[in-house]
């Protein structure tokens, strides 16, 4: 009998959530849901309960009960958890062979990490928790025996460049590089790519979060309208492939077929194409080192002209230029970023902040919130104080804008 894998889905009530769930739906012979988490739309997390069946589910403290009676009211017996506790609870469950980490920000680095400390195959979606904590997390895969595998299209597509040797040695670039000379992340540019700063400062929320390409959660679709996520994935990819952020190029390509490259020292470049369908990666990691039928939509290569490849401008685009900056400053610095951005964001789409705000917001946090290098021995508490201190002054920054 082929065993399926057991899977635990953190985030299963969002964008990732609903890919990684079609891609299990379609394949139950290969996977089964072991626990689901959700936090904001309960409804939504009942509905898949009833579906995938799990056998443990994961809410806010505060809807615990509630939620556990509407469970026996359907007829289901689920074990509910909650909180902070109740993630970690189920990402470490030994019964769980895989955690998709698909929660939004730094909510998702305690749970993130916790599976990595239980040794589990991660599935990683939640780039936050490498922005905020790469070193501490890359230590604990390795330590205890974790594996991780990106979900993001464009570590996905790195890593499926990658020669097998270093795949299979934690993604460890620098170590032996086997030819590696560079990697090239794509960005499609966002929403706002042909239009001038003038435009994007008059920005609603719609549009800041109207993608071209790709249909994701909120948060993401404003960070790829400020290229913030480009930011983040370039620190992102720095810690997954242990590599200085001057050995990471980015390009604009805003068909967003090329999901990224590898250059070798021969000078070939290897890219990994695609329609633009978070399915793809989602099922490459689910599957690796096989291949399963993701759903998504084969390329028309035939209907495919003209793929064009753009310098950023880091002008417009300041947050591309913070990330460098804060990557070369430390750990620190990309805690700072990563906390002041969240809080920016959450402001933009309260409509409190205009979209070009988030840039000022972030830099003025780098640079009024100076503390000194973390060490080698920080953890993950040393991480959340420091993102407690960015959040409280980002707060009086927004505060004095509005
Ligand atoms: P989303 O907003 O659609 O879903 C986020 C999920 O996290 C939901 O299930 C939500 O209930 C949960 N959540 C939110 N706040 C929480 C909290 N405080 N505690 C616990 N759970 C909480 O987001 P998404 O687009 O699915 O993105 C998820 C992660 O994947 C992000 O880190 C994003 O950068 C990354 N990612 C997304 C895409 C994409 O196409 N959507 C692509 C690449 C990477
Ligand atoms: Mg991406």
């Amino acid at each position: 009998m082929v065993m399926t894998q057991r899977i635990t889905v953190l985030g299963a009530t969002g964008s990732i959530g609903d890919s990684t769930l079609a891609i299990l739906a379609a394949q139950p012979q290969h996977y089964s849901v072991y626990a689901l988490s959700g936090y904001h739309r309960l409804d939504k997390l009942l509905t898949l309960c009833q579906q995938f069946l799990p056998k443990r589910v994961s809410v806010p403290s505060a809807a615990i009960d509630d939620f556990a009676q509407r469970l026996s009211a359907a007829g289901l017996d689920i074990d509910v958890v909650g909180g902070e506790k109740g993630l970690i609870d189920i990402a470490t469950d030994s019964q769980a062979d895989t955690v998709v980490a698909a929660i939004v920000g730094a909510a998702g680095l305690p749970s993130t990490l916790a599976a990595a400390r239980a040794g589990k195959r991660i599935l990683l979606a939640n780039k936050e928790a490498l922005v905020m904590a790469g070193q501490v997390m890359m230590n604990a895969v390795k330590i205890y025996n974790a594996t991780l595998l990106p979900l993001d299209s464009e570590h996905n597509a790195i890593f499926q460049c990658l020669p097998l040797a270093i795949q299979q040695d934690n993604m460890q670039i620098h170590q032996s590089s086997h030819g590696v000379r560079k990697l090239w992340l794509t960005a499609s540019g966002g929403p706002f790519l042909g239009q001038s700063f003038a435009q994007m400062q008059q920005a609603s929320v719609a549009e800041a979060v109207k993608h071209p390409n790709w249909s994701m959660g909120q948060k993401i679709s404003v960070d790829s309208a400020t290229m913030m996520n480009k930011g983040l994935e370039l620190i992102e990819a720095c810690h997954l492939f242990d590599l200085p952020e001057n050995k990471i190029n980015v390009v604009i390509h805003p068909q967003s077929i090329i999901h990224s490259m590898v250059e070798y020292s021969d000078g070939s470049y290897l890219a990994q194409l695609g329609s633009p369908d978070m399915k793809t990666p989602i099922a490459h990691a689910l599957s690796y080192p096989d291949r399963i039928d993701s759903g998504s939509q084969p390329l028309d290569l035939y209907a495919l002209s003209g793929l064009e490849f753009v310098q950023p401008d880091l002008q417009k685009f300041a947050c591309l230029r913070l990330a460098r900056q804060a990557m070369k400053a430390g750990t620190q610095a990309t805690i700072v970023l990563n906390a002041a951005n969240e809080i920016a964001v959450a402001a933009f789409l309260d409509g409190r902040i205009r979209l070009t705000d988030i840039a000022d917001i972030n830099e003025q946090s780098l640079n009024d919130i100076q503390l000194p290098p973390l060490n080698d021995t920080a953890d993950i508490d040393d991480i959340l104080a420091i993102d407690k201190i960015a959040r409280h002054l980002t707060d009086r920054l927004v505060a004095k804008l509005v």
